[in-house]
């Protein structure tokens, strides 16, 4: 596996020259485009890492579905899903077209943005502060990281430049969808986005999904039931609006964040993280999707 995984990282290195590195805060932009890492955790704890699977970024996008797993903790199926829908947008993650125009009235999923803000305001606490101590311990908990913490520039720039985040977070609040402080969700949508991972950070979570929700010690921490919706919500609608062509060429649930990042979860076998920061227009890293389709090739993963 460790030869595979440097081969993989060698072949694919050249991919770092396309597209480029998130750039609406300085702080994303400092990221080196030619970085390109990956790291498999097996469910004998087994571990293989090539490339830079050390190096920190921010989590982004993949912190969804770990809110998405707390909001459903904290207030079961039925209510988050009657907020928030089940169904894929083909549009941008940040696109607001569709709140208004949509006979839903609520966000198509949690995965974009306006559904990810909606699934913020769900987590249980009295304030902004508590609703994210709260989301950062299930964090550290299923990670099984208790260093995980928040790149503070960057949720400083999360916040100065969200304001198109700041206008759906309203217009929910508006429709009803969002109940309490609009503000608090707001923040707690900034500060997950700008959790520090690496490689083998988001493997761990990759690894409880595909462990139905149990931990390597074997604590059941979510229920099989919201794993399976997690991963098939990962498979619609994880990588933004190529979602379908990644289940495609890679088939196994995915969630990709504009730090760079990739989680892939192969169901009862394999969590796996990689890390390539320069990303195609549509918020995808280019070298980590083509690292994970030439993985699922050379190992049957695929799931279809
Ligand atoms: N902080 C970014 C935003 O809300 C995260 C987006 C992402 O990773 O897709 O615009």
């Amino acid at each position: 596996m460790q030869d595979l995984l440097s081969k993989l990282i060698k072949k694919n290195l050249p991919f770092t020259k396309d597209g480029n590195v998130a750039n609406y805060i300085p702080e994303l932009d400092k990221a080196k485009k030619d970085a390109l890492g990956i790291c498999i955790i097996d469910n004998e704890g087994n571990q293989y890492c090539a490339g830079d699977c050390d190096t920190k970024f921010t989590v982004q996008s993949i912190s969804k579905i770990v809110t998405l797993m707390l909001a459903i903790l904290d207030n079961g199926e039925e209510y988050v899903f009657s907020k928030v829908g089940m169904e894929p947008t083909g549009d941008p993650f940040n696109s607001i077209r569709k709140l208004e125009t949509s006979r839903r009235k609520k966000p198509y999923n949690p995965m974009i943005n306006a559904g990810a803000i909606a699934v913020c305001s769900m987590i249980k606490g009295s304030d902004a502060r508590e609703k994210f101590h709260r989301l950062l311990d299930f964090f550290r908990l299923i990670s099984e990281d208790e260093t995980l913490d928040v790149n503070y520039k960057i949720y400083c720039g999360e916040s100065e430049t969200g304001n198109r985040n700041r206008s759906m977070g309203y217009f929910l609040k508006g429709e009803g969808i969002i109940e309490g402080d609009v503000e608090d969700a707001l923040t707690v949508y900034f500060k997950q986005c700008s959790i520090e991972v690496t490689a083998y950070t988001i493997a761990k979570i990759g690894l409880f999904l595909a462990n139905n929700g149990k931990l390597s010690t074997g604590e059941q921490v979510v229920t099989p039931r919201i794993a399976t919706i997690v991963k098939t919500l990962m498979v619609t609608c994880g990588t933004y609006d190529s979602s379908g062509e990644v289940a495609v060429r890679v088939g196994i649930p995915c969630k990709s964040g504009v730090g760079g990042g990739v989680v892939a979860v192969v169901p009862g076998r394999l969590g796996i993280g990689v890390y390539g920061p320069s990303l195609d227009p549509r918020g995808n890293s280019i070298a980590g999707l083509h690292v994970l389709e030439d993985l699922s090739n050379e190992l049957k993963l695929s799931i279809f």
